[in-house]
């Protein structure tokens, strides 16, 4: 795999400055705003939804042209159709889990008021404060199945596709196999729906969790502060998507970071920047497009095969960029644990 070229940018302009510290919670703030706005003047959740992130999609597409955090990664790496397509089959994923999830679902909460007489879900709460309780139950379920697709092989080879990725930039957070769409969607949609959370608060948290994920990946720079140990943001994320398994293996937060907290997870290095050389390691016969990423966990052992001939008979080349960053590299990802990586 080649090295990413990496372009200086200048950095300290008054406009970047305020991009850097306002973009997120600014748009954010204002589009979970807007769509509380819009259901409450009667407008069904899923188009408030639908409808509200857009403008923040778009804002995050302009900001990346005018301050990008790395020149280079505002150039396709011919990785944009590709994503474009991943992007088109999520977006049909989801409309097929949905309405599944929330039969599902509601069966189970009319099942739980029939047995113990009671909802669990608080619905009186202002919806903002639902959202909250969403994210931070919704949250727990998605950092095991993130952490277990980096340790457990069998689901790394459906993860893999995520960290396929060349560069960072808006349209990654697209970048998923449809399985491990699934599997995120079972952790938070279902069980919040199951829990008895309303359509409403359900299609906040999309919104929330659509315009982080977005934010989290975009070539911007971004520095939120303290709020770096609350939100699973782009400063966090950068070291996540790292060569280096002691680096990746960490930062499984979605939408939050409490939960990394929690279990020892974390990294945010404050004496040097994330890699700007991203990517797989260990996997050059990964493949590159759509069609055969899709198909990649089916062939799985033949790509590994293929890439540990190719590393053998170039001897230690692979490796030489992750081991000048200080690190040993192995074939990512190796059931690593805080304990094993000196955490
Ligand atoms: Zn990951
Ligand atoms: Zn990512």
């Amino acid at each position: 795999m080649s090295a990413t070229t990496v372009e200086t940018v200048e950095r300290g302009s008054s406009g970047e400055a305020l991009v850097e510290r306002l973009a997120f919670p600014v748009v954010m703030v204002a589009a979970i705003a807007s769509a509380i706005h819009l259901m409450n003047g009667g407008m069904h959740p899923m188009l408030a939804f639908a409808l509200t992130q857009v403008p923040a999609f778009m804002t995050v597409i302009v900001l990346e042209r005018i301050y990008p955090y790395h020149k280079d990664w505002n150039r396709s790496h011919g990785d944009v159709w590709v994503d474009v397509r991943h992007l088109s089959l999520i977006t049909l994923t989801v409309a097929v889990l949905d309405p599944l999830f929330r039969l599902l679902g509601l069966a189970i909460v009319a099942w739980m008021a029939v047995t113990f007489g009671l909802g669990l879900w608080p619905n009186h709460w202002p919806l903002a404060g639902q959202l909250v309780l969403a994210l931070v139950v919704g949250e727990l379920g998605q950092y095991w199945v993130h952490r277990f697709q980096h340790e457990k092989d069998w689901l790394w080879r459906f993860h893999a596709l995520h960290h396929s990725a060349p560069r960072l930039y808006w349209l990654n957070a697209a970048r998923f196999h449809p399985v491990d769409i699934a599997l995120n969607a079972v952790a938070a949609n279902f069980v919040l729906i199951a829990l008895g959370a309303g359509v409403e608060v359900i299609a906040l948290w999309l919104l929330f969790s659509a315009i982080h994920g977005i934010f989290q990946h975009a070539n911007l720079l971004i520095r939120i502060g303290p709020l770096n140990w609350i939100f699973s943001m782009a400063e966090l994320h950068r070291w996540h998507h790292s060569r280096l398994v002691e680096e990746s293996n960490t930062n499984y937060g979605q939408n939050l970071i409490i939960w990394d907290v929690v279990f020892g997870s974390r990294l945010l290095p404050d004496d040097r920047e994330p890699p700007p050389d991203i990517g797989l390691t260990g996997l050059s016969a990964y493949p590159m497009t759509w069609a055969a990423q899709l198909m990649a966990p089916v062939h799985w052992r033949q790509i590994r095969r293929t890439s540990s001939e190719r590393s053998v008979s170039k001897g230690v080349g692979e490796f030489e960029s992750a081991r000048a960053r200080g690190g040993t590299q192995d074939v990512h990802p190796r059931a690593a644990t805080p304990a094993d990586e000196g955490r």
